[in-house]
């Protein structure tokens, strides 16, 4: 039986998604999504899943990710006809378990961006605050779950990108810890950074999908076990615990009172003791992060050379990715070897110390998602304001622990996510805790 929640989504989809004065966050609706629903959770066509545990769920996946027959445009015309010859690791978990395959969907282009702007297929639009940026790159995955077109979504996280559209749409997002889940069949934006992880309308639909395309992948040379996700616990407050608030201003002191006030609401309820906590060279995250994405970026995309798949990259990008390229190929010059990429590879080690430190004093570091509100989609800024989106979401991806976005309210009218970061492999902590502020909500 065909499920009426596909049903109501393709429904949807049919009705807001179209390009132009519509949502755009799906790019390609799966051909066989109903024939392949049909089976769903079936154990003669899954004989060796242990309980389907996504039967009937309905998940888009961002155009970066390979799923066997779809395409994996990236969001470029560079890789527009580019149909996946096979699945992801992500994509092949989540089939074990019964779930459906929605379609694909709208990035910016590679990966590159915070906005969702710089798709070649148009911007994507977001659900929940109309007119404003659904923040990138995975834009078409967050917007997607918050426009009600699937239940679930994966996107790529490599500074804010899972972080940042879940915040801005009103969703969950999280970035688990580096190397938990499998890169395999994730196109590359920076591979010392990026990170496969799940968007969702709560906290436990979230920790269901993570906990299913989690573990040690030898597909993935980088790829480690981690302990199984235990559903359960989610629910379970944690006690005893400290909660770290960074210590940081934002753009808008709006923001950075609706965080404390919901910090404050759950540790008088929980009895969580609070600390501040500062991280020294947190400044310097940005200005890090860019030096090392540009030389992998740059080095990745040499494989898109207009022989094996699609057109050159060079012959078909946005600015973007253009400046990134260039900005890539000419910092990975040796003549500027100490300058860039081993300068930014030092203040790598610093910030991770600085992280490594404070993850030793508190069971968690509270901020904002992102210390400014949305744009208005095209409006111009410039690049230093797209890049300072990330300046709270960036370190993160530097030391290689889990982080996610929990909506905690609205500033006139615009989505608020609150930042919670646990220590590596601390995921189903950060999960629970999670779990509790979003009670508060009732
Ligand atoms: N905004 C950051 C960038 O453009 C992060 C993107 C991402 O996480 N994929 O590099």
């Amino acid at each position: 039986m065909v499920s009426e929640n596909l049903k109501n989504y393709l429904k949807e989809i049919e009705k807001n998604n179209k390009k132009g004065k519509k949502i755009n966050a799906i790019l390609e609706v799966n051909p066989n999504v109903l024939k392949e629903a049909k089976k769903s959770g079936h154990r003669s066509v899954y004989p060796k899943i242990s309980g389907a545990k996504l039967a009937g769920k309905v998940i888009a996946v961002k155009a970066n990710i390979n799923v066997k027959g779809l395409h994996a445009s990236c969001g470029s015309k560079v890789l527009e006809d580019y149909k996946a010859g096979y699945d992801a690791e992500v994509i092949k978990r989540i089939k074990d378990e019964g779930g459906i395959i929605l379609g694909m969907a709208n990035c910016d282009e590679f990966a590159c961006g915070s906005s969702g702007e710089t798709s070649a297929f148009g911007p994507t639009k977001n659900p929940a605050a109309p007119g404003f940026v659904p923040g990138g790159s995975s834009s078409g995955s967050a917007a997607a779950v918050s426009a009600d077109f699937c239940d679930l979504s994966l996107g790529s996280d490599t500074g804010c990108s899972i972080r940042l559209p879940a915040s801005f749409c009103n969703v969950v997002g999280i970035k688990p810890t580096y190397s938990s889940v499998s890169r395999y069949g994730l196109i590359d934006l920076s591979m010392s950074l990026d990170q496969i992880g799940v968007i969702a309308k709560n906290v436990s639909d979230a920790a269901l999908l993570l906990s299913v395309i989690r573990g040690k992948d030898e597909k993935d040379s980088i790829s480690q076990e981690s302990e199984k996700i235990n559903l359960s616990e989610i629910e379970k407050t944690p006690t005893g615990i400290t909660v770290g608030v960074l210590d940081f201003e934002s753009k808008d002191k709006k923001i950075d009172d609706l965080i404390e006030e919901k910090i404050e609401e759950a540790v008088k309820k929980y009895g969580w003791k609070v600390r501040k906590v500062k991280i020294n060279y947190l400044d310097l995250a940005i200005a890090t992060y860019y030096p090392l994405v540009y030389v992998e970026f740059f080095s990745a995309t040499r494989r898109l050379d207009g022989r094996r798949y699609g057109k050159k990259i060079e012959d078909a990008a946005g600015p973007e990715v253009m400046r990134r390229i260039l900005g890539g190929s000419e910092i990975s010059k040796a003549e500027h070897h100490d300058r860039y990429y081993h300068l930014a590879l030092k203040a790598k080690k610093l910030i991770e110390e600085e992280l490594e430190k404070a993850f030793g004093k508190v069971d968690c570091i509270i901020s904002p998602v992102c210390p400014k509100l949305p744009h208005k989609i095209g409006e111009s800024i410039s690049v230093e304001d797209m890049y300072a989106y990330d300046a709270l979401t960036i370190p993160y991806n530097l030391y290689g622990n889990c982080a996610l976005s929990l909506p905690v309210g609205k500033i006139d009218g615009i989505p608020v996510g609150m930042q919670v970061a646990c220590d590596k492999f601390e995921d189903e902590k950060m999960l629970r805790i999670a779990r509790s502020i979003e009670k508060l909500r009732g």
